[in-house]
């Protein structure tokens, strides 16, 4: 089945009850049973719920995998990976990443004994060098947040073969339309669905994708133990949002390409990062791993001083100044202050992430409006 009838088809059966065609929102904690054990597979909601069942199935079509497992946000399925590590072992990550996610790692996991080494990804020799015999998992999220470099997923996953260690990759960026890191070796795919895969700015949701029985039911057990699983609702949107991702994703990346090229002529404007530019670093990886370049961007002012960001944050009128990305309307976000305010100001000066730079989500408005709009704000 190709990738736009999948979206629409994977996990949705007609309600057997009633023949409805959407999947019903089962808002239930708990299943008559027959007799104790004699049930239709369902005994209580943290453990199993016909909604959260149909996205499972879902997510795991279109990421090309057997199994998917949800959770109450992106952060919780980031735990939850983790939580198959013991004190000792150690995580290569890249030093590039979602704010939340270094700061679970560093706050939270590192006074359990979990060891994380923070490398510059985009140069696999890097990972390389880090490895030793208590690695146990690199992560790896590509493109990076904010900067937009690229990992070479199956080079990174070669080597995490070679060491049996695991390789989890954040795929919140590119979403499933752009990029399948499972086929290229990856052995968790997570998505904070909060972003593209709900696509409407209205939920909080994330999902991790596998192809391993074994490392399936290792995760289940931290899914309904830890219980932080996602409510019913929440399922339905991101059901209702992934029928759309494929037509959502198509307009992004054109109007992610046309501000890419705008910014990249405005004489106010420093350096532009999209990894569709060929002069991109990774532009070669990039066209290797992924089938376009995405909505999401970031870019410096040739005035590097905070004050040009911060007027520029403010004026425009289209581009909302939020945290968050994926949604159908445009964002603006300031980095340092905000997603990634928890890195602490040295850490992100020396990976490159400056007081100036200011990331975009860019939405499926009319491009034309998208560009008038940063014209304004930056003139
Ligand atoms: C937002 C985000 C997360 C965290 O997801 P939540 O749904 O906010 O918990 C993880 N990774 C990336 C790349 C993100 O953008």
């Amino acid at each position: 089945m190709k990738f736009a009838t999948k979206l629409i088809h994977s996990g949705a059966e007609p309600d057997p009850s009633t023949g409805a065609i959407m999947t019903p929102i089962y808002q239930t904690s708990t299943y008559v049973q027959a007799a104790p054990g004699k049930n239709k597979g369902y005994e209580y909601a943290r453990s199993q719920n016909p909604t959260r069942k149909a996205l499972e199935e879902a997510v795991a079509a279109i990421e090309n995998g057997k199994y998917g497992l949800c959770f109450s946000s992106g952060v919780a399925a980031t735990d939850a990976v983790i939580k198959l590590l013991q004190p000792g072992d150690e995580v290569i990550a890249g030093n590039d990443m979602y704010g939340g996610t270094y700061r679970l790692f560093t706050k939270l996991f590192e006074k359990f004994g979990i060891i994380f080494h923070f490398v510059d990804m985009q140069d696999t020799k890097n990972v390389q060098s880090h490895v030793n015999r208590n690695t146990r998992l690199i992560w790896a999220e590509t493109p990076t947040n904010p900067l937009m470099n690229i990992v070479d997923i199956a080079a990174v996953a070669a080597i995490a073969r070679q060491n049996k260690a695991l390789v989890c990759v954040d795929n919140t960026f590119a979403s499933p339309y752009l990029q399948n890191p499972l086929d290229l070796g990856a052995d968790i795919v997570l998505h904070s669905a909060t972003k593209y895969l709900g696509g409407h700015s209205d939920t909080i949701h994330g999902c991790l994708i596998i192809n391993d029985v074994d490392l399936r039911e290792k995760l289940y057990f931290i899914q309904k133990s830890s219980g932080a699983v996602p409510g019913p609702m929440d399922c339905f949107l991101v059901l209702r949002g992934i029928k759309t991702l494929h037509v959502r994703m198509e307009r992004h990346c054109e109007n992610g390409e046309k501000i890419a090229h705008f910014l990249r002529t405005h004489p106010k404007v420093g350096k532009v990062f999209w990894c569709g530019f060929e002069d991109h670093p990774s532009h070669a990886i990039a066209k290797k791993q992924m089938r376009g370049f995405g909505g999401m961007l970031s870019f410096t002012l040739s005035d590097t001083s905070m004050e040009a960001a911060m007027k520029v944050l403010t004026s425009t009128k289209i581009f909302a100044l939020a945290e968050s990305l994926g949604g159908v309307e445009s964002l603006i976000n300031h980095p340092a202050t905000m997603t990634h305010a928890s890195i602490p100001r040295e850490e992100r000066m020396r990976n490159g992430l400056s007081d100036s730079l200011i990331r975009l989500s860019v939405g499926i408005e009319d491009s034309e409006d998208l560009v008038e709009d940063l014209k304004q704000a930056i003139d």
